[in-house]
């Protein structure tokens, strides 16, 4: 996602209701955030939100935090958000590296976490940086509630191979997988189309999903 250096962004983001400041300090708490005790789904490297923001409008009952690490994209987020007539109130925001993720979440507070589009960082040497790496899989087998689930899309075959093999490799189960989603009828019912999905799937490019869950 090409970044500009918008000066407004620290500031608009730090007075907006819907992003959280001091995430750390809800660690354990988050139902405290929303006043409910439905279950809570986190987007890692949300980008603009479209994915979250529709989910959160189809499921009110459903608690979402969209994470983006770039202030200058989670503001593109946070004008879409104030920008729809209606603003959900099952849904916030956090500014922050997904490495840091187990400072911000309880063991077992996540329901599901979604991965969408995840930056492929094609350099070898980079490979720990990639959001389906062994460096994650411990990391969301901490925050995740025990029957939770891992949704991963992207339209890199490559990464996706990758990102099969080292959730085995971290000991977890691939509940089911596709390469091609939007021709796979069971998967694709009620898939909910994220900016980057929608953009690659008018090229012509198959888009791959993946359910994984702890053995
Ligand atoms: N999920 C969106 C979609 O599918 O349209 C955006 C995909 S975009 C290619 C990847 C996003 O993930 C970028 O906005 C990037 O800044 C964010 N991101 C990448 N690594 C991250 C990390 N470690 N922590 C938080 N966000 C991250």
């Amino acid at each position: 996602m090409r970044l500009r250096n918008i000066p407004r962004a620290g500031e608009t983001l730090a007075s907006h209701d819907y992003v959280i400041k001091e995430e750390r300090k809800w660690k354990g708490c988050w139902k405290e955030v929303f006043g409910n005790d439905y279950p809570v789904r986190i987007e890692i490297g949300m980008g603009k939100g479209q994915f979250l923001m529709t989910l959160a409008l189809q499921n009110p009952e459903i608690n979402y935090i969209g994470i983006e690490r770039y202030s200058s994209v989670l503001l593109r987020a946070v004008e879409r958000l104030d920008a729809m007539e209606e603003q959900p109130d099952n849904i916030r925001f956090i500014c922050m590296d997904a490495a840091e993720i187990e400072e911000v979440f309880g063991p077992e507070e996540v329901d599901r976490i979604y991965l969408n589009f995840s930056d492929p960082w094609p350099k070898a040497r980079h490979a720990k940086r990639r959001l389906t790496s062994t460096a994650y899989w411990p990391r969301y087998d901490k925050i995740l509630k025990k029957d939770g689930v891992v949704e991963f899309k992207t339209d890199n075959q490559g990464l996706f191979s990758f990102s099969l093999e080292q959730a085995e490799e971290a000991g977890w189960k691939i509940l089911s997988s596709t390469f091609d989603l939007h021709n796979n009828e069971e998967m694709n019912k009620g898939n909910v189309m994220t900016e980057y999905e929608e953009k690659f799937s008018q090229k012509g490019n198959p888009i791959c999903k993946l359910i994984a869950s702890r053995e």
